[in-house]
């Protein structure tokens, strides 16, 4: 089993996303049912055995969709992909990375470093792509850790209260009253301390933040999976509706790859082989789309984009790092939260912002020499770097675009 693959699995897991997402199951599941064995005693009651082999079905759940979701991965366009009539190529966006186009609800991954089928967005927590092949594995994943967790905090609370009843009226000594679930004989052999139950607490802590959190995360990839719409699609979509009305160009754009009910758009997910529907190039469209219809309107997109940005010219040399010192103390303060990279600038770079905050831009640095390769670099960068730069009619177009993007 050591091959490349193994190597590219092992490479996946070093990372902090996997660590804190392992590391949290681990914990919850150990404390869980060391509490489990303290409360319910699984090995001669009916009871306390569903209660533990139950306990262990959600964390073999859990770990078998989470390890699918990071290592059978979103999949890939071939490199070097082309649509099968050469003449469909004006249809889609080029990739310069991957040397191939885009094929529909495709999109090329920073992290990644490939494009992407169907992709809905890079996931730290299992450090990879979540698209077209791991949709339902992710999505199951979202579902079964909230209940594994809800299960867990039931047998948390309920071994410390019983555990602190018996303390409280008996003293912490000596426990004189058996309170577990199942009366028995001889008495529990793991001794609840202060320290279980400050593991206890502990675990119920991570385990209740553990079902917020994902939760709603999990009824977000719901969202997504029943009107068949990636998260970057719905952005999309919405760029698509600004772009009509500000050009009002009486255009209704329909996205296409709702299938017009949840429940066939829940079956291109989930199928009972565990294999998604299609290839994750070719998709079914709604009646009166056309196979392009997305890829036709984020060409537009693009084009419109180039259109509406603004070009600025670096006037000082900013490092890229994400904190500036030299830069005040608002440039400081409001960096953006995101993982979006910055972008190093030195004096008399041009530079074609697309949008911006109030002490910072993003943009992307126009690359004159050829020598660059045309490798796209984009980032943010503080606005106290830039000034506006007008040169020729092309800028003056944009200028009063801007007013409209606002
Ligand atoms: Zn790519
Ligand atoms: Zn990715």
């Amino acid at each position: 089993m050591v091959g490349p693959g193994a190597l590219q699995r092992a490479r996946r897991l070093c990372h902090w996303g996997p660590a804190v997402a392992l590391a949290v199951v681990a914990v919850c599941s150990a404390t869980a049912m060391a509490d489990a064995a303290l409360w319910y005693w699984p090995l001669d009651t009916a009871g306390g055995s569903v209660n533990f082999v139950m306990l262990l079905n959600w964390t073999v759940m859990i770990l078998y969709n989470y390890f699918s979701a990071m290592f059978v991965g979103p999949g890939y366009v071939p490199l070097g992909w082309t649509p099968e009539k050469s003449q469909d190529c004006m249809y889609l966006q080029y990739c310069k990375v991957c040397q191939s186009y885009k094929a529909p609800r495709s999109h090329h991954c920073r992290k990644c470093n490939r494009c992407v089928m169907k992709m809905d967005h890079h996931c730290p927590w299992i450090n990879n792509c979540c698209g077209y092949q791991n949709h339902a594995s992710f999505t199951l994943f979202l579902l079964l850790a909230p209940l594994g967790c809800i299960h867990a905090s039931f047998i948390f609370i309920m071994t410390m209260y019983t555990q602190l009843y018996n303390r409280i009226s008996f003293g912490w000594s000596s426990v004189k009253i058996d309170m577990s679930a199942a009366k028995r004989d001889p008495r529990p052999i793991i001794p609840f301390g202060l320290s279980a139950f400050a593991a206890s607490l502990f675990a119920l802590g991570l385990a209740l933040g553990t079902t917020i959190a994902v939760g709603m995360l999990f009824i977000i990839q719901m969202k997504v999976i029943l009107t068949n719409k990636t998260s970057i699609e719905s952005w999309i979509e919405e760029k698509a509706k600004d772009r009509i009305q500000y050009y009002q160009t009486g255009e209704t754009f329909i996205f296409p790859y709702d299938m017009g009910s949840k429940w066939k758009n829940f079956r291109q997910v989930f199928t009972w082989s565990g294999i998604p529907e299609g290839d994750g190039l070719d998709w079914p469209v709604r009646d009166g789309c056309h196979q392009y219809s997305l890829t036709i309107e984020q060409l537009k997109q693009k084009a419109d984009k180039r259109v509406r940005s603004v070009r600025y010219r670096a006037i000082e040399d900013y490092s890229g790092v994400c904190c500036p010192v030299t830069k005040g103390v608002k440039t400081f303060f409001t960096t953006p939260c995101t993982e979006e990279p910055r972008i190093a600038l030195s004096k008399g770079d041009l530079i074609l912002a697309t949008r911006g905050l109030k002490h910072w831009m993003y943009g992307e640095k126009i690359l004159i020499s050829a020598a660059d390769g045309g490798i796209r670099e984009r980032g943010w960068f503080p606005r106290k770097c830039v000034e506006k730069y007008q040169c020729d009619s092309e800028t003056d177009q944009p200028v009063d675009g801007e007013k409209k993007s606002k």
